[in-house]
């Protein structure tokens, strides 16, 4: 699923829905009804807001800010900058003067962190426990576990949310400890506001007494020779100096376009750790994860449709919970399996998806085999392991819309090429197997009875 969903509308709209739920009557209609969302900028997480100039500005930032900051992290992952504009609307309030126009930046907390970010709120699979494991083990030793750490998958699999986990977890370890969290584009922007203002001294100085530097989203760097270069000193400076450095990327290290060799071989020193789409179980495990967390409580069968409906992205799967309880809420239905579908309709696009998922192919394949989940997603070679794989590998790629490496990435981090050879080791062997040939038929009946 592409980030479309997360239009700036689609945003503003989820956080009102969340506000509304959570919000009480007053603050509700007094702040946050009357705000709109002028532009939304991806690119630095940036927002600014529009409020009538009856609105006291500081009241505005008191009342509201902390939690539109807190709807709008758990609508796009990260606490944005909220920029607050007075507009010419109703009369001035006659209690606070109007603040001036100029746009002022808020964060929440110094290093800008979602406190909803914990190793707590992460729920573990097998897509992502090296990921945790590993990251648990730099709290525990900073600078000498894995350094760097690299974190690497698609958008939406929970990076950020490792990455700031390990900030809360040493900053709870280790309160004294320098600690500095920044969005690849931040260190671009910090580097480039320093350059113009001919502080480039300090600039390079301020991460000389950092104990553990995260960097979120490196392949930002890419085709950034400069900053690349840049980064190359700041990363050699801590290295030396034993301190922990934490980075994320959607590519592996060798992967990320553009990118210097010497950056790519540290990138290696450490330990690269994937973080995969998460299999079925624990899209559940964190639907209602989110829904308590949210207050919402899901029967389980609308758990699970959630979870099933909505495969490739865990941000997308917390704004489903979202958009569910909002349309129960605005029809004043119970949340169901039919006002989930009607929800969900139109920004997963549920009709169009193939509705056969590849949990059912597994369940299917692995009951018809007698083996588990876990066998498929194992490293063993035995035979009576690796067909079935094989099968469940070729029914996937038959039946569902994933990539090869999607499905690579669901039996335990395989790479698209051994999918491939799977698919057509399984295609030969069906066309000189007329016993496989059926039992691969009988699978694929069963599963298409399923998804019907
Ligand atoms: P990425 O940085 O990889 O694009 P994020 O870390 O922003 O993804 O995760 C997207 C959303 O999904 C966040 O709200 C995050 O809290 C949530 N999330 C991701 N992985 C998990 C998990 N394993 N358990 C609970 N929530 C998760
Ligand atoms: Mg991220």
């Amino acid at each position: 699923m592409s980030r479309e969903v997360l239009r700036p509308n689609t945003i503003w709209d989820t956080v009102l829905t969340a506000l509304k739920l959570h919000c009480d009557e007053h603050t509700w209609s007094t702040y946050i009804r009357p705000a709109r969302l002028e532009q939304y900028d991806p690119r630095d997480e940036s927002v600014v807001l529009q409020i009538p100039t009856d609105i006291p500005r500081g009241k505005f930032e008191r009342e509201a800010v902390p939690m539109l900051e807190k709807a709008f992290a758990n609508a796009i992952g990260v606490v944005p900058r909220i920029f607050i504009e007075s507009v010419n609307g109703s009369v001035a309030a006659n209690h606070e003067a109007p603040m001036p126009v100029a746009p002022e930046p808020r964060r929440s907390g110094q290093l800008g962190l979602n406190p909803e970010y914990t190793f707590e709120n992460f729920v573990v699979g097998p897509s992502n426990r090296m990921a945790e494991a590993a990251a648990r083990a730099v709290v525990d030793q900073p600078g000498r576990a894995y350094n760097p750490l690299f974190v690497h998958g698609s958008v939406g699999l929970g990076k950020t949310h490792v990455l700031q986990a390990i900030c809360h977890g040493v900053k709870s370890k280790q309160p004294d400890a320098q600690i500095r969290y920044l969005s690849c584009e931040q260190f671009v922007n910090d580097f480039i506001d320093a350059m113009k203002s001919g502080r480039y001294t300090s600039f390079r100085r301020a991460f000389r007494g950092i104990d553990l530097l995260i960097i979120d989203d490196i392949h930002f760097l890419s085709s950034k020779e400069q900053m690349q270069e840049e980064f190359f000193h700041t990363f050699n400076d801590l290295y030396n100096a034993n301190k922990q450095i934490v980075i994320s990327s959607d590519s592996p290290p060798k992967d990320i376009p553009e990118m210097e060799e010497r950056l790519i071989s540290r990138f290696m020193w450490g330990l690269p750790v994937k973080i995969d789409a998460p299999v079925r179980e624990t899209r559940e495990a964190i639907v209602m994860k989110v829904a308590e967390r949210r207050g919402v409580s899901l029967a389980r069968e609308v758990v699970e449709f959630i979870a099933q409906t909505v495969t490739s992205n865990i941000r997308e799967l917390e704004g489903a919970v979202t958009q569910v309880a909002a349309l129960a809420g605005m029809l004043r239905k119970p949340i169901s399996i039919s006002v989930a579908r009607e929800a969900l309709k139109e920004s997963v696009g549920l009709d169009a998806v193939r509705r056969t998922s590849i949990d059912d192919i597994v369940d299917m394949t692995c009951k018809h085999f007698g083996v588990r989940l876990s066998d498929l997603q194992s490293q063993r070679r035995s035979r009576n392991v690796t067909l079935p794989r094989q099968v469940a590998m070729f029914l996937a790629k038959k039946l569902t819309n994933k990539t090869l490496g999607e499905i690579g990435g669901f039996f335990g981090g395989r790479d698209h090429t051994t999918v491939l050879h799977s698919i057509r080791k399984i295609n030969e062997d069906i066309g000189t197997s007329q016993e496989l040939g059926q039992r691969v038929a009988l699978i694929e009946r069963e599963v298409e009875r399923r998804s019907q």
